[in-house]
């Protein structure tokens, strides 16, 4: 299998949206002489945000229609590994609870006070209740998943509930049929219908028909249509750093293309979040490299084979920080890679990766284990790897993959690698010479890196690969209240419309790339900003 076919996990490909008006508003239209469908409430998009709202205001006693562009439910969110909770029966019956308010304060700060208190504490607050409420339909948290506890200690911070998403999201949508939602899938919604200054309903194509629909709304419509990270039009103008500093999108997927931000914009709504996006380490670069697929799924090998900790250069050849996996290294590498000139930093290491690699591993128990190789060996491996079109199961196939394509760059020689990495030769040599005399010694007077990260680059052939972010959930978005209302410049509720993050923004302060999901993590921070639009919405009269 070809390295781009791996990467065509839905219809819509692996190109992101690149022309300038990919990033202009959407304006709303009129709405029809007759309206095709109607419902109270209509839901644009079913990842986990769509999903937990369409179920709560169905049972509510709303009418409900949920839109979804691809042809199945579940969008990004069904790839998610944790749902990051507080105060949850499941995490209360072993005895841990937080002080919510601390929690959020504390968020606060690690947003440098960019972000909005009142937003945070309503989804600290409620994340404990969506998942109560989740269980109260049926669903069962996990208590384990690859031997690691349900509530378990993430970064101090004991607050992770710790299950494959895809089960949660196929829930969901099962729960949403049984109770009567009705859902419109390969219905890609294209505007949003204004009346009289209250968005009114949608317009949508049928597809593959491309059929034109107008969807009524007579309470209100939400968007929680994901984030606008395959929309690069979009990143440039709203997110410049994000544009800049990302080599490849790992934890959205092609679907999330911002066309429900453009339409916010295109009613007058505000932006939160400004130039914000979570990000990982280890954005292997395809896209601007070879032309090659712009999402890689965070679990290929090739991509966690690029976030380990190697020799990192920058392009003057100069290292830029410490090396390691604990979480200091883990939260800090990524907005540092994408900081380098060019928003790249590359990674060197040498034919004994297959070794080295597990002398490395991770720090922090469960907080960083994505980062280990998959293998057909390793326990959990068949929940993260069961879908073989994004990533092959053995990791050293797709690290062959992105050989073959030449995006990792393979020489038998230090200045060969260095002339196929575009860099000085003489100053790579001299950096890899001087990275290797550390390594002898065991120490890195440089940065302090601990002695176990300090890997030598001493056995041909040589391999080395261009990286920089690879995002995580969007942080950049319409602006919104803590009820998920969306707000116009005036901050005045626009009437009738509500948005779930991502769509929303926001969620990580502003002018930020932090490592990771942020407050709550994606999946959560979704699901439990659209349940708290939907409780709004059914609240209103
Ligand atoms: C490999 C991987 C691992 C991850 N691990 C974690 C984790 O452990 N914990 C965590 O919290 N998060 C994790 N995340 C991130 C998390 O899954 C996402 O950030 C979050 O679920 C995004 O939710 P969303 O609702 O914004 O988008 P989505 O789930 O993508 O939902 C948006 C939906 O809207 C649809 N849509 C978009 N536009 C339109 C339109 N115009 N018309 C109709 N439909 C439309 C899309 O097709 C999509 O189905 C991970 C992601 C990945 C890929």
């Amino acid at each position: 299998m070809t390295d781009e076919k791996r990467n065509l996990p839905t219809r819509l490909g692996n190109r992101p949206l690149e022309k300038p008006e990919d990033a202009e508003p959407i304006l709303p239209v009129d709405p029809p002489a007759k309206w095709d469908h109607e419902a109270d409430l209509v839901i644009v998009g079913s990842g986990g945000g769509g999903l937990a709202g369409a179920l709560l205001a169905k049972d509510k006693g709303f009418s409900v229609i949920l839109i979804e562009k691809m042809d199945s439910t579940g969008g990004t969110s069904q790839y998610a590994g944790a749902f990051y909770a507080y105060n949850s029966r499941v995490q209360k019956k072993k005895g841990i609870e937080w002080d919510a308010n601390e929690v959020a304060m504390g968020s606060l700060f690690e947003t440098g006070y960019t972000g909005n208190i009142h937003l945070f504490r309503n989804m600290i607050e409620k994340s404990g209740e969506v998942v109560d409420w989740i269980e109260d339909q049926g669903f069962e948290w996990e208590n384990e998943i690859a031997g690691y506890p349900a509530v378990t200690s993430r970064g101090g911070h004991q607050r992770l509930c710790y299950i494959p998403m895809t089960e949660l999201m196929n829930f969901l949508a099962k729960k949403c049929k049984e109770k009567g939602v009705k859902f419109m899938v390969n219905t890609q919604v294209d505007a949003l219908v204004r009346d009289n200054g209250r968005i009114a309903g949608v317009k949508a194509t049928v597809n593959p028909e491309g059929t034109t629909v107008f969807v009524k709304a007579k309470k209100a419509v939400l968007m929680a249509a994901g984030g606008m990270q395959h929309n690069l039009s979009l990143l440039k103008k709203y997110a410049p750093s994000v544009y800049k500093g990302v080599g490849s999108v790992s934890m959205s997927l092609p679907c999330n293309t911002g066309e429900c931000f453009r339409m916010g914009l295109g009613v007058g709504a505000d932006v939160a979040g400004f130039d914000s996006c979570t990000c990982f380490e280890g954005g292997i670069d395809h896209r601007t490299e070879n032309g090659g697929p712009w999402f890689r799924f965070l679990y290929s090998g090739d991509v966690q084979l690029s976030r380990a900790p190697w020799l990192h250069l920058n392009k003057a050849c100069e290292r830029f920080m410490m090396m390691g996996n604990n979480l200091g290294q883990y939260m800090l590498r990524p907005p540092a890679m994408m900081s380098q000139p060019g928003g790249r930093a590359y990674v060197i290491f040498d034919n004994k990766y297959e070794e080295n690699i597990w002398k490395i591993q991770d720090d922090v128990p469960l907080g960083l284990s994505c980062k280990r190789p998959l293998t057909p060996d390793v326990p959990g491996n068949e929940i993260i790897t069961r879908n073989e079109t994004l990533a092959p199961k053995d990791w050293r196939l797709a690290v062959k993959e992105a050989i073959d394509v030449k995006v990792i760059k393979v020489a038998d020689t230090l200045e060969e690698l260095a002339e196929k990495l575009g860099l000085d030769k003489v100053l790579f040599k001299q950096a890899v010479e001087k990275w290797n005399k550390y390594c002898d010694a065991g120490e890195d007077p440089e940065f302090g890196t601990p002695a176990r990260f300090l890997i030598p680059i001493k056995h041909a052939p040589f391999y080395g690969l261009k990286a920089g972010g690879s995002t995580g959930p969007m942080g950049t978005g319409l602006r919104t209240n803590p009820d998920m209302q969306v707000l116009d410049k005036d901050q005045k509720p626009i009437p009738g419309l509500y948005a779930a993050f991502f769509t929303a923004g926001g969620s990580i302060g502003e002018g930020r790339t932090p490592m990771g999901f942020g407050l709550l993590g994606g999946c959560s921070m979704s699901t439990t900003s659209g349940y708290t639009a939907a409780q709004h919405a059914v609240s209103q009269k």
